[in-house]
This record gives structure tokens, sequence and C-alpha cells, in this order.
């Protein structure tokens, strides 16, 4: 019989036939190759699923990480916008003399050109004042420590050659 292969027993490492099921000789079980290649097929699945799977976690893991680190300049962003928006109307309220409820000037500031800090804590402008007969004149100011400061020293100290980046973008807004 050509499907009559002799196998050799696990057990006790004697011959049979691969038709048997169990040894004849001590009754083990056969090995069963069609098992062994199952449980292969099946090892091999898991590990490959099991891979899938974390890669799946690994990349939403990711995903969540990008997505805070953008929530969180976002959200320096709009401080640092809010707080430009406020300290321009310092400023302007300032270089105008509004407080005195007679306006002296009229200042114009360039958003284009505030420089800011990290944070918005320091902001630096470039301003110019128009006095009502005409003569207009160019100015620094700086923000900082919730006040506005315009002479040149504060300017070195604050703003010359200091680590600082454009306003960031206004963010689109959605209705
Ligand atoms: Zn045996």
């Amino acid at each position: 019989m050509p499907d009559d292969k002799m196998i050799q027993c696990k057990r006790c490492d004697k011959a049979f036939s691969s038709t048997q099921k169990n040894c004849p000789h001590c009754n083990a079980p056969a090995s069963n190759k069609l098992a062994k290649r199952l449980m292969w097929v099946l090892g091999i699945t898991f590990l490959g699923l099991s891979a899938a799977i974390g890669w799946g976690i690994y990349q939403r893991t990711q995903e969540k990480v990008r997505t805070l680190q953008e929530i969180r300049t976002e959200r320096r962003n709009e401080k640092i916008l809010q707080r430009a928006m406020a300290a321009t109307a310092f400023l302007k309220g300032r270089l105008e003399n509004t407080a005195s409820g007679k306006k002296t000037a009229t200042a114009s500031i360039d958003a284009d050109k505030i420089q800011t800090n990290e944070d918005g804590s320091i902001l630096c402008f470039h301003y110019r004042i128009t006095t009502p007969d005409g003569e207009s004149k160019a100015g620094k100011a700086v923000f900082a420590e919730m006040d506005i400061h315009n002479t040149d020293a504060d300017w070195a100290l604050y703003c010359s050659g200091k680590k600082l980046t454009a306003l960031p973008e206004k963010r689109a807004e959605s209705d």
C-alpha cells in the first residue's frame, strides 16, 4: 500500500503504520500531521493578528499624541492672540491719551509687525502716532509684566535680539 507509511511512536520509539491512530505497541496516540499543521497555521495567524492589533493601537496612540499637541498649540496661539489684542488696545489708548478723555493723537499699530515670545507675556510693537496738526512719528513699545514700556532700554531688555516670532495665524472660524 503506497499510503501506508511507517511512523515512529513518540513514546516508545517503535515504528507503526501511519494509518493507525494509536501506537499498536504502547497505545500512545499517533502524531497527527494535520493537527500539527493546523497548530502552525493557528499560531502564525495569532501572531499576525497580534502584530496587526499592536500596530493599530500604536497608530491610534500616535494620533492621540498629535491631536493633543495640536490642541495645546491651538490654545497657546489663542492665548497669544487674545493678549496681543488686549495689549494693542491698551497701547493705543496710552498713545492716544484717551484716559485723559481728550484724544491727543491717532495711533496706528501694525499687527503684522507685532512680535511675541513663547506665551505672549512679552509683546513688541511698532507704532506710528499722528498728532492733530499732522505731525507723524514712528515708535516702539513693549508690553511686558502686564504694562506698557516704551523706552529704548525696555526695548533692549525685552525685544532686541530676543527669541520672538510673529503672531500666530488666526484660526479660520467655523460658524
Ligand atoms: Zn508506542
